[in-house]
């Protein structure tokens, strides 16, 4: 069985669970996740009885990409396909109420006629919480494009005094496409100097000088997959409060990693990590959660923090990366993107998280 076909095996236990005969799903992601299907408009109607009841839908621009990609499902090339699809569908109804509009649900009430819709959104959100190992395979490439893209950055001398902020992000990019990366998986953060401080600061025409911090942030997509991960540099020999910083960093983010197992609250990894940074004085410089789920998007669940709810579970790939920023100084964050294990953390990020000094 294909992964597709199983993830749609386990999104029917999940339909029968929740009382539906079948579910609309609209949001382009699931799509992707439960058929392959990579285009820019489709529709699938998962039926609880099985594929064979399943239809998906596309418009003509993916008539020959469909075929391909969808070869299991019967294919409808027709446009809207959420109406065309709910006009189809029979009995109880669910559809994506975390994604379908207040229009759109007028219309597909008027599609769906005698069919008796039900909100069912995040059901597809549920099961991607758990990667399985085609996913996590994506995940690593992706970790491995990014981690080979800064060694060549560096390797090439990319960091040099005179470079700025938005010639390095862009660098980086293109070396993360050398590396098997479709693209990067969000906007590269790169900051030189006072500007790490500022969490997510977007590159600019700042120039690099000897004794600055570097902090690049940074991912690449592959298979739609995006890794994320975050390294502090410094330019030249680092000064003492650098290196202090750069030291209470690592400890957290460590600290952090070893609270990753099945079972674990969230927001307790949060804690164990965020701990370190209190004790030491400098808990109000770290101002954001302590990672995120990571797979077809960015960001996703589940939150790493401290209003974060529920445990983690084996399989889940999430991130781990604490910061303490001091305005008009400089700011140090580590990041790695992992996997939780029941035998401990898989690590995909596998460059160094010694202070590397250029
Ligand atoms: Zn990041
Ligand atoms: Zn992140």
């Amino acid at each position: 069985m294909s992964s597709y076909a199983a993830r749609r095996t386990a999104l029917r236990q999940a339909l029968q669970a929740a009382d539906l005969d079948a579910l609309l799903v609209t949001n382009l992601l699931n799509v992707r996740y439960l058929t392959g299907f990579t285009g820019s408009n489709a529709a699938v109607l998962v039926d609880a009885s099985g594929d064979d009841a399943s239809v998906f839908c596309t418009d003509g621009r993916y008539l020959t990409q469909s075929a391909k990609q969808v070869p299991d499902l019967e294919r409808l090339i027709d446009r809207p396909c959420d109406t065309a699809l709910a006009s189809r569908a029979k009995g109880r109804l669910g559809f994506e109420s975390h994604h379908v509009t207040v229009d759109g649900l007028d219309e597909l009430t008027a599609a769906a006629g005698k069919v008796e819709l039900h909100k069912a959104g995040g059901l597809i959100e549920k099961l991607r919480l758990v990667k399985d190992e085609v996913e996590i395979e994506a995940l690593r490439m992706a970790c491995a494009a990014a981690d080979r893209a800064l060694a060549a950055l560096i390797g090439h001398g990319g960091l040099r005094a005179g470079r700025t902020e938005r010639e390095v992000a862009r660098e980086l990019e293109s070396r993360m496409l050398d590396h098997g990366a479709e693209g990067p998986s969000f906007s590269s953060i790169v900051a030189f100097g006072a500007n790490s401080a500022v969490p997510h600061h977007s590159p600019t025409d700042a120039t690099l000088h000897t004794g600055d911090l570097i902090k690049l942030d940074f991912g690449a997509l592959v298979d739609g997959y995006h890794s994320d991960m975050t390294r502090t540099l410094v330019l030249g020999k680092p000064a003492d409060w650098q290196r202090d910083l750069y030291d209470l960093v690592a400890r957290s983010q460590a600290a952090g990693r070893d609270a990753l197992e099945p079972g674990v609250k969230v927001s307790d990894v949060d804690h164990a990590s965020r701990e370190v940074i209190e004790k030491a004085g400098h808990g109000g410089d770290f101002l954001h959660g302590l990672g995120h789920g990571v797979g077809l998007e960015i960001h996703e669940a589940p939150a790493l923090s401290k209003a974060g709810a529920g445990t983690l579970s084996a399989g889940m790939a999430v991130t781990v990366e604490p910061g303490v920023y001091l305005p008009g100084r400089g700011g140090v964050r580590i990041e790695d993107t992992l996997v939780v294990r029941e035998s401990g953390p898989e690590l995909l990020t596998l460059t160094t998280k010694e202070l590397v000094v250029v």
